[in-house]
């Protein structure tokens, strides 16, 4: 039912300087009929119906982040990657090939990988850093189902301390006490045994700071995984500007933990990946082929 039913000035009031204020053409807005309802923001999304439905919720979702990460400049020297656990197959997961532009990725381009590191559907080539690190992710956090991770510019700038970051805005305590920083660099990560150390690192968190690589989340969602790591770019530039110019003064620990309990958990940053998915499918469709 619409609101508006008609197009026409409403009746004068008896003050001529509320006539001055008033918009000739103003729609007349009668009151609705029915029991008013009640949506937030926060209200859980349905899940979708069967496994294939869920399987290409993700891809489209991983796709997307791909192209927002290159539209934030996550995209230096093509090294990065975002995986989405398969909802069926889980031991395996969704990634991009190594050399496709994150700014071009297609749903019709990613790679299915197995727990071996072998190529099941799509065609490469993998990243090995990529299986190196995610595959030993996906393994210890069974309750994860995505992952991302590129050498952006400010992430990799403050993970040359080797230190968490402190809760300097609101914004940045989405992280406080909900991130971890792996303090060893031994080069490229090939391995597995050194994905599982970042896993320790990790712990129960939804992220990781790599000493001398970059950072690292992890979420149990691709939209959620995807948000945070542009929230923690974000949060480490912050605190890299703040720090260049002074002493900044971090939020007390009680209101940090209050401020993360608020904001922290998954569903606000689906929603706030989901207004960015939106405005990305509408301007590059092809996006999903
Ligand atoms: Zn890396």
């Amino acid at each position: 039912m619409s609101l508006v039913t008609e197009h026409h000035a409403p009746e004068s009031t008896s003050e001529p300087s509320a006539r001055l204020h008033q918009r000739p053409s103003s729609p007349v807005v009668t009151r609705p009929e029915g029991k008013p309802t009640r949506q937030d923001w926060f209200d859980p999304v349905p899940p979708r119906p069967t496994l294939a439905a869920e399987r290409r919720f993700r891809q489209e979702q991983l796709a997307a982040a791909f192209r927002l990460f290159a539209q934030f400049g996550f995209d230096y020297g093509l090294a990065g990657h975002i995986t989405a656990r398969d909802p069926e197959w889980t031991d395996h997961f969704w990634v991009n090939p190594f050399g496709v532009h994150f700014s071009q990725m297609k749903v019709s381009d990613l790679l299915l990988v197995n727990h071996h590191g072998e190529i099941v559907q799509g065609r490469g080539p993998l990243n090995r850093a990529a299986f190196a690190i995610h595959a030993a992710l996906h393994e210890d956090r069974p309750d994860i189902v995505a992952a991302a991770h590129t050498h952006s510019t400010h992430g990799k700038a403050w993970a040359t301390f080797g230190q968490p970051l402190q809760a300097l805005t609101q914004d940045s305590c989405v992280f406080y006490q909900d991130h971890g920083v792996y303090e060893q660099f031994h080069g490229v990560v090939n391995e597995t045994d050194e994905g599982h150390r970042i896993g320790q690192a990790l712990g129960a968190h939804k992220a990781v700071i790599l000493k001398n690589h970059g950072i690292l989340t992890v979420g149990p969602s691709v939209q959620a995984t995807a948000w945070w790591y542009i929230a923690l770019e974000n949060a480490c530039q912050v605190q890299l500007l703040a720090q260049a110019a002074g002493q900044p003064s971090p939020i007390p620990h009680d209101m940090a933990a209050l401020t993360h309990s608020q904001i922290g958990r998954p569903g606000g940053a689906e929603f706030a990946f989901k207004a960015w998915f939106d405005q990305l499918v509408q301007r590059e469709p092809e996006v999903l082929s």
